[in-house]
């Protein structure tokens, strides 16, 4: 259990555990390979340069399975959260999956990017909601100004969105909750350590992550059995 005071802000950081059990498989674990390729070998502006027909198909699968999947039980806890502590929460997300909103989170900071929205790789026009799937023989989307669309997504080597809010939040932050995230891949892998200097930090996942030495203590077990019930305020 997590008891939450009256002044408490609370930063939490979910990852790919969290969707597992609305059915969308995790990079690390089982399913972590498509087609015989590693993700970080597909989302990568290396990839995008060599073949972006083959990254909009991968991306194309995974807005149909996004497409199907619907928020389980930890989504829901968190969207009770926020209702709970308003502005007091800061929800931030490794996820490009609109689980959080379809559970009715309203302010989810998609650090990675969001799988329904695509953007032009060269012009500033903001990116765009797109559920469109673009396989052959279908032609890969261009921009009014004639340079490809790409998904709006953060590839390994890119730099996240949202990153000055993101920190700004740590830092005024007394609690630290990470779900469902394998503390491998950074900046988000050295978030506990930043917040831990200011106050708790807590993990929820079925094993310990990379970064467990950073939280001051884990709850290990699946996040839609476990956030139910985690909570105290
Ligand atoms: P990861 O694949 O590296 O790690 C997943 C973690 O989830 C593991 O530590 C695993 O133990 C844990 N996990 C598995 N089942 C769980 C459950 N039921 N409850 C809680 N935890 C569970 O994922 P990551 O750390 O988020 O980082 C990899 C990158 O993967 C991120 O950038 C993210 O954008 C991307 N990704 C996103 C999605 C999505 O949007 N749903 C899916 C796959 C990968």
């Amino acid at each position: 259990m997590i008891e939450i005071s009256p002044t408490d802000r609370v930063f939490i950081l979910t990852g790919a555990g969290i969707s597992a059990e609305s059915g969308l498989p995790t990079f690390r674990g089982e399913g972590g390979l498509w087609r015989n390729v590693r993700v970080e070998e597909v989302a990568s502006p290396v990839a995008w340069q060599r073949d972006p027909q083959f990254v909009w198909e991968f991306y194309s699968m995974r807005r149909r399975a996004a497409s199907q999947a619907r928020p389980n039980p930890g989504h829901t806890a968190l969207a009770a959260l926020e209702r709970a502590l308003g502005n007091r929460l800061f929800l931030c997300t490794q996820n490009v999956d609109n689980l959080h909103e379809q559970a009715s989170s309203h302010d989810a900071v998609h650090m990675h990017g969001e799988l329904f929205k695509s953007r032009c790789e060269r012009c500033t026009l903001p990116p765009f909601d797109d559920t469109n799937t673009y396989e052959p023989p279908a032609s890969l989307p261009r921009c009014e100004c004639g340079a490809r669309v790409r998904p709006h997504i953060c590839w390994f080597g890119e730099v996240p969105f949202h990153v000055d809010r993101i920190y700004r939040a740590l830092d005024e932050c007394t609690l630290f909750v990470a779900i469902g995230t394998s503390g491998m891949v950074e900046p988000a892998a050295s978030f506990a350590t930043h917040a831990r200097s200011r106050g708790r930090t807590f993990y929820v996942g079925p094993e310990e992550p990379a970064n467990a030495s950073a939280f001051t203590e884990c709850f290990l077990g699946k996040s839609g059995e476990v956030l139910p019930e985690l909570f105290r305020f």
